[in-house]
């Protein structure tokens, strides 16, 4: 096969982001995926954009993150519905009251402007809201977007410029030589190029190990479904009593929630996506959070694989051995992180440094982690809601 400049592995948000602006400086890109592109768990999510206010050292991303998503319609030529209206977390009972003001405690270490309010408040920032709602916080900061239209529009935009996408072709190793990176074996055989951006979720982990490399990320599975449309009610995105819900442009109510389970990746296999009795609890939620929608029918329902890291926050890194490798792996909340991501590792691939604000999100936080991580660290993944 051709040699190329940069080989992205993994066409979800982050590598397709990360290929448009490899492919936008100039380079010859080719993003390589196990499936279709955009089938995982980017055009599976809900569309919410985190600005990680408990994470100082992950927000400023989140933050230039929310400066590109405006923009993005007129960059790559088609919508993504992205929608800047703030966001609502709110709370039903006592325990989720007590919860929510641990939240704000947190919310505070960061300079984004959060307000604590009351019933009526919230009532004022969704009409529809239960009447039982007890409190919220609210930002008018942060926004939505259609997950699927993304998707695709940075997959579409990246070939509108020329850029090489080869679906249905999982990689099963990182080809290094003398200390740096060579290409690819996949399975049609080797890809050449002296850069490889691997952006393949929980599969990153697999793929770093021959080269020693412990990058711990790993898979847990999240439930999603859309009710049929209803007149519109509100913008913002809405977080509360264990579900995320937004409105879509036409009208249907797209939540996601649930506990999780550990799920093991395979290079050649499209990972289970069972959706179980989750969904139904998602359902029912729903209607106490949203009266109204009692009268709406789930008209879809699906699972995806999002990836977590052991601190929950996002990893970005480019390695010195093997010289040519950078790698990322989100953290249950890259759709809304991509944009600034695409731009970090475009750089660190083709310059080898960046102006976007990785600094406190590479590897060498987890000094002293073990590859037994996830058991040591007695994970509840249940306890994790995006
Ligand atoms: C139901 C649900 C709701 C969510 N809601 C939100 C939200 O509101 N906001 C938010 O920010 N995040 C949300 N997330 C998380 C978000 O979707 C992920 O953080 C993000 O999509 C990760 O992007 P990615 O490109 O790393 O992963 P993916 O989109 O999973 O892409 C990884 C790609 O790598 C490919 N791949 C894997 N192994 C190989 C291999 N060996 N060879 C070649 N290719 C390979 C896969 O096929 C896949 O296409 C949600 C996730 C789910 C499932």
């Amino acid at each position: 096969m051709d040699s190329h400049d940069v080989i992205v592995v993994g066409g979800g948000l982050i590598g397709l982001s990360t290929a448009y602006r490899a492919r936008k400086a100039g380079a010859r890109v080719i993003v390589i995926d196990r499936g279709p592109v955009g089938y995982e768990a980017s055009s599976r999510a809900t569309g919410y954009l985190s600005l990680r206010a408990e994470t100082p050292t992950e927000s400023p991303l989140a933050q230039m993150a929310e400066r590109i998503w405006p923009t993005l319609d007129e960059e790559l030529g088609y919508p993504t519905e992205w929608k800047q209206k703030g966001r609502l977390w709110a709370a039903f009972d006592d325990q989720e009251l007590a919860d929510l003001k641990v939240t704000y405690d947190l919310f505070r270490k960061t300079d984004i402007p959060f307000e604590f309010i009351d019933t009526q408040a919230c009532r004022d920032v969704i009409p529809i809201l239960s009447p039982d709602v007890r409190a919220g916080i609210y930002t008018h900061r942060s926004g939505h977007a259609n997950p699927q239209r993304v998707t695709q529009a940075f997959a579409w935009a990246f070939q509108d410029l020329g850029g090489v996408i080869l679906e249905h072709t999982p990689v099963h190793a990182v080809l290094t030589e003398g200390g740096s990176v060579t290409g690819v074996q996949t399975s049609a055989g080797t890809v050449h190029g002296g850069r490889v951006v691997l952006a393949a979720a929980a599969f990153n982990a697999r793929l770093m190990e021959p080269l020693g490399i412990l990058f711990p990320v790993a898979g847990v599975r999240l439930e999603a479904m859309v009710t049929t449309p209803m007149p519109p009610a509100y913008d913002v995105c809405f977080i509360g009593h264990g579900i995320s819900v937004r409105q879509t442009l036409r009208g249907n109510l797209h939540a996601n929630g649930g506990p999780h389970e550990w799920i093991d990746v395979q290079a050649d296999q499209e990972p289970a996506k069972p959706n179980t009795p989750i969904i139904r609890n998602i359902a029912r939620r729903i209607t106490e959070v949203f009266p109204v929608a009692a009268s709406l029918q789930m008209l879809r329902s699906w699972a995806g694989i999002v990836e977590l890291t052991p601190d929950l926050n996002t990893i970005v890194q480019a390695f010195d051995n093997p010289a040519g490798l950078v790698a990322a792996a989100g953290a249950g909340h890259a759709f809304g992180m991509a944009p600034s991501l695409g731009v970090a590792l475009a750089e660190l691939a083709l310059e080898g440094r960046t102006s976007a604000p990785i600094e406190g999100l590479g590897l060498e936080r987890f000094a002293g982690l073990g590859p037994d991580w996830r058991s040591v660290r007695n994970w509840q993944a249940g306890a994790y809601n995006t």
